[in-house]
C-alpha cells in the first residue's frame, strides 16, 4: 500500500478497547481502520481492516494499550505507511468548561483532561491512557485532542444551567454540556454545502440518533442547545439509557427497588431506553423487526422513540430564529427510515410532509432531503467524525495535503 498524502492517526481509546482509523488528509474515507479490543484480559486482539475489506486479526497475549500501539506501529511499518503518519488526533469524550476547542496536546493539556475526568470517569481515564500509548509509539509526533463537548460550550447560562441551588454549578461543575460535538460540527458543514445555506445565517437542528442519541439546535454554526446534559444520559431514549425521566419517579424506584446509586446508575444508563421498554433488544434493526412480526413492546418502544425526539425538536426550535432544517445522522438517522417518517408525522403541526420514496431511498450511505416539495426541509446527512477529528488534527498540527 502507497500513498503520498500525509496521514492523520484518528484514535477512539477507552477503558478496555482503542480504535483507530488511518485518515489521508485530503479524503473522507480511511486507508486503514481497526480495533484492539478486551485489552487487559486473556483474549485481548487487535484487528485491522484495509479498504478494501481485508482483515487480519493479531493475538495480544493479555496486553493493553500500550501492546496494541506496538502491533499497530509494526503493522504500519509492513506496509510501507510508518512513514506517512504525521501527526495523531485523539477523541475525548468530556473536555468540561475548560475545551472550547480541539487542542495540541501538552503537559498542561494533559492536566486539564485529568480534571475532567470526575464528569467523565469511564472515559477519560482510558483517553489519558491512549494518549500516553501513542505518545510512546510515536515520539515527536505531534497530538491533538478532539473534545465531544466542545461544540456545546456557546450555549448560554440560561440553557446550561439546572435549576437546582447555585453552588452545586460553582463547587461541582454540574450543568449541561452536551455530547457529539465532533458529529454536529462534521454534520453542520454538510448540511450547509448540501442545502446551499449561508454559513454565516442559518438555523438548523442536527438529530444524531445511534446506540447514543441526542438533537442539538446550531445558529450560525454555533450550538444554541443540546438534549444531552451533564452526562449523556438526558434527553432522547436511546439504546439502553432513558433519557429523561421524572427524578422523583427514580426516588422511588429506587425506594421500592432497594437500589443503591451504583444501583440507579446501571438501571437507567443499561437497561432502559429501547430495550427496557421492548424486553427485546436496544438494537434498533432488531426492534423494527419484533414490530413487524407484532411484537406490541417493540412498537411502543419505536414510538416513543418517536415521541420523544419530535417533543425536544419542537422544544430546541424555540433557540431558533428559524428552521431552515431537520437532519438526520448517525446509525439509526442514517438508515431507519421509519422512525425518520414517525417522527416527521408528529412534526406535522410544523408542516413537514415526508416524500415516502426519498425517504425509504435514504439508508446505507445515501443521503439526501426526505420531504416533499414545499414542506420544510429535512435531510439525511452521514456523520464522519473521524474525518473532523482528522481536520482538526491536520489544522493544528500545521499538516496540508
Ligand atoms: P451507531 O451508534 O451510530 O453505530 O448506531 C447504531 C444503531 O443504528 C443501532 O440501533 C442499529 O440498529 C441502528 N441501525 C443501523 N442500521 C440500521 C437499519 N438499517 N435500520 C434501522 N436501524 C439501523
Amino acid at each position: 500500500m502507497t500513498t503520498a498524502t500525509p496521514l492523520i492517526l484518528v484514535i477512539n481509546c477507552g477503558s478496555s478497547s482503542l480504535k483507530f482509523a488511518l485518515q489521508p488528509v485530503d479524503s473522507i474515507d480511511p486507508i486503514l481502520s481497526g480495533l484492539a479490543e478486551c485489552l487487559g484480559l486473556e483474549d485481548a486482539r487487535i484487528i485491522i481492516k484495509d479498504s478494501d475489506g481485508n482483515k487480519t486479526t493479531q493475538t495480544l497475549n493479555g496486553g493493553r494499550h500500550a501492546e496494541a500501539m506496538e502491533v499497530l506501529t509494526r503493522d504500519l511499518a509492513q506496509r510501507g505507511l510508518l512513514d506517512k503518519v504525521a501527526a495523531i488526533g485523539h477523541r475525548i469524550v468530556h473536555g468540561g468548561e475548560r475545551f472550547t476547542a480541539s487542542a495540541i496536546v501538552t503537559d498542561d493539556v494533559m492536566a486539564g483532561i485529568e480534571e475532567c475526568c470526575e464528569l467523565a470517569p469511564l472515559h477519560n481515564p482510558g483517553h489519558l491512557v491512549g494518549i500516553r500509548a501513542a505518545q510512546k509509539a510515536f515520539p515527536g509526533l505531534k497530538q491533538v485532542v478532539v473534545f465531544d463537548t466542545a461544540f456545546h460550550q456557546t450555549m448560554q447560562p440560561a440553557v446550561y444551567r439546572y435549576a437546582v441551588p447555585k453552588r452545586f454549578y460553582t463547587d461541582y461543575h454540574v450543568r449541561r454540556y452536551g455530547m457529539h460535538g465532533t458529529s454536529c460540527r462534521y454534520v453542520t458543514g454538510e448540511a450547509i454545502r448540501v442545502l446551499d445555506l449561508d454559513p454565516a445565517d442559518h438555523g438548523i437542528i442536527i438529530c444524531h440518533l445511534g446506540n447514543g442519541a441526542s438533537a442539538t439546535a446550531v445558529k450560525n454554526g454555533q450550538c444554541v442547545d443540546t438534549t444531552m446534559g451533564m452526562t449523556p444520559l438526558e434527553g432522547l431514549i436511546m439504546g439502553t439509557r432513558s433519557g429523561d425521566i421524572d427524578p422523583a419517579a427514580v426516588t422511588y424506584i429506587a425506594r421500592r427497588e432497594k437500589l443503591d446509586l451504583d444501583g440507579i446508575d446501571h438501571l437507567l444508563n443499561k437497561q432502559s431506553g429501547l430495550l427496557g421498554i421492548s424486553g427485546v433488544s436496544s438494537d434498533c434493526r432488531a426492534l423494527e423487526e419484533a414490530a413487524v412480526a407484532g411484537n406490541p413492546d417493540a412498537q411502543l418502544a419505536l414510538q416513543m422513540f418517536a415521541h420523544r425526539l419530535s417533543r425536544l425538536i419542537g422544544g430546541l426550535a424555540t433557540s431558533l430564529d428559524r428552521l431552515d432544517a431537520i437532519v438526520f445522522t448517525g446509525g439509526i438517522g442514517e438508515n431507519s427510515s421509519l422512525l425518520r417518517a414517525k417522527t416527521l408525522e408528529h412534526l406535522r403541526i410544523f408542516g413537514f410532509k415526508l416524500d415516502a420514496a426519498a425517504n425509504d431511498a435514504a439508508i446505507r450511505g445515501k443521503a439526501g432531503v426526505i420531504t416533499a416539495a414545499g414542506s420544510p426541509v429535512a435531510v439525511v446527512v452521514n456523520t464522519n467524525e473521524e474525518c473532523m477529528i482528522a481536520r482538526d488534527t491536520a489544522e493544528l498540527a500545521g499538516i496540508q495535503a
